[in-house]
């Protein structure tokens, strides 16, 4: 069944050929929801990746000097082929992502999205002119593509993390090198074939797999690179940020986050409930915009821990390719080993498991639905994020005490909260220092937003139209002697 997916590419992409590692080595990529082997990629690394940098070098000189509108119009057809083929790339998703198919079809649906914006953002790529203070002189801002790109991806959105930095470079005319992280590779490669198929030049898009630190050394040493894009840890986010200072290239981070929930005791119960669930569960908790913390009010504090443990009993644990499964498998051994860590230790510092606590009884690294009550600041849960399908719920007595408890923590991605009071929205919107906040609402990215996180959850921004000028470089010219 696998094998007769049309997406399923098992080469990296580079210069408009598909190509293996230079010392034929590859590695296995596992689907999570039985262990077993999907297949295998090629083990690049620093070599291939340089090759690539050189193609998509060389590709840049043709590629940004074509019109936007001609790009505009190639993004299109590779929108349409997205959508047309979004099935395939459902089940190559959830194959070795291990997410429910319902939510991978989502994904993809989201990828077509990004690139669908990004073609039409392409056309809309002002210049200034500025009122000159000479009478004699003109003055004037131009943009232009950065140039080569290097995009690095992480395992939870394998698809649509890619569409947001794949869909920009396209649409600016840089030219891009792309590495998809090891456990979800198929997903990155195959945006390889896509962008074949929509007739984008060879060298334009590239994509290498292997091991992580030579290419990503490559990537960031390389002078003819100009810009770092990443999603991934806050940790290896640093690495990245040191690297590629030594050639000053522009960087875009999008890194870990803690994200709080907060519920006032006016907020609307129900409302809040099913906002917890999306912000929770969506992709098994393994997103970095889910709810790590909840803070939920005295006044309502019972209730909702007893609706939340409710609904979290019902929802049903499997392989995302059955009908009905709402929560796959835990990636790998390794991010399962964390969260019971995590809950092994709030459970020894007072926390009341009131629903799951364990893995589950289909075995692999499927783990329970679960809910932490009396859930208190000393837990590691508090400061760590769990990527994962546990929600930990402290009790508040007043909104500065929840808005100081949200921001305690170095991380500022994305946080949400629960009132139907109009002057405390204002007041804990301006209080929370988050890049993304969901007021009554727990699922709130959108293609024509701006997604990004403050502090050390990250740098730029995706999506919305400030997400193109990440791409571009901006130069003033004057023109004298008129
Ligand atoms: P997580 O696996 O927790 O999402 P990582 O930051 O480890 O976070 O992974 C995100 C991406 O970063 C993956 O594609 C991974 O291969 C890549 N990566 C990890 N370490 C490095 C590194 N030293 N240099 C370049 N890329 C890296």
């Amino acid at each position: 069944m696998t094998s007769a997916n049309p997406f399923l590419k098992q080469a990296n992409l580079i210069d408009g050929q598909w190509v293996q590692a230079d010392s034929g080595a590859t590695f296995d990529v596992i689907n999570p929801a039985n262990g077993k082997v999907i297949g295998n990629v090629p083990e690049s690394g620093a070599a291939e990746t340089r090759r690539a940098i050189e193609a998509a070098h060389a590709a840049f000189a043709s590629w940004k000097r074509t019109s936007a509108a001609h790009r505009a119009g190639l993004m299109r057809k590779l929108h349409d082929l997205i959508l047309a083929n979004q099935e395939d790339l459902a089940k190559l998703l959830t194959l070795e992502q291990g997410k429910p198919i319902a939510e991978a079809r989502g994904e993809v649906g989201m990828s077509a999205a990004y690139i669908l914006w990004y073609a039409e953002e392409a056309r809309r790529v002002y210049g200034d002119t500025i009122p000159s203070s000479w009478a004699d002189r003109r003055m004037m801002v131009i943009k232009e593509p950065v140039g080569v790109i290097a995009a690095i991806t992480p395992w939870n959105f394998p698809s649509s993390m890619l569409a947001r930095k794949i869909g920009p470079a396209l649409a600016t005319g840089c030219t891009a090198v792309v590495k998809p992280a090891e456990a979800t590779p198929y997903s990155g490669l195959a945006w390889g074939l896509l962008c074949e198929q929509a007739g984008i030049p060879a060298g334009v898009i590239n994509i290498v797999t292997g091991t992580p630190a030579p290419i990503g050394g490559e990537m960031t040493g390389n002078p003819l690179v100009r810009k770092i894009t990443f999603t991934g840890s806050t940790g290896t986010g640093k690495i990245l940020l040191r690297q590629a200072a030594d050639t000053v290239k522009k960087v875009s981070m999008e890194l870990g986050g803690n994200a709080p929930f907060i519920v006032f005791d006016d907020a609307d119960l129900d409302r809040a409930v099913d906002g917890a669930m999306a912000a929770k569960y969506r992709n098994a908790g393994q997103t970095c915009v889910c709810t790590n913390r909840f803070y939920v009010q005295a006044g309502i504090y019972d209730a909702f821990v007893e609706r939340l443990t409710d609904m979290s009993a019902k929802l049903t644990v499997g392989d995302g390719m059955e009908a009905g499964v709402v929560q796959g498998p835990i990636i790998n051994e390794m991010q399962i080993g964390k969260i019971e860590e995590l809950v092994s230790d709030a459970v020894g510092k007072g926390g009341r498991v009131t629903v799951g606590g364990n893995r589950h009884k289909l075995g692999g690294t499927f783990y329970e639905p679960t809910v932490i009550a009396d859930a208190s600041a000393d837990m590691r849960i508090a400061r760590e994020e769990v990527f994962g399908p546990v929600a930990p719920v402290f009790k508040f007595d007043s909104e500065e005490e929840a808005v100081a408890a949200a921001n305690a923590t170095e991380y500022g991605l994305a946080c949400y909260f629960y009132t139907r009071d109009l002057g405390r929205t204002y007041r804990v919107m301006e209080g929370l220092k988050y890049g993304l906040i969901g007021v009554n609402e727990g699922v709130i990215t959108a293609v024509e937003a701006p997604f990004g996180g403050l502090k050390e959850s990250g740098l730029g921004k995706e999506g919305g139209h400030q997400g193109i000028e990440e791409y571009l470089d901006s130069k003033y010219v004057c023109i004298g002697g008129l």
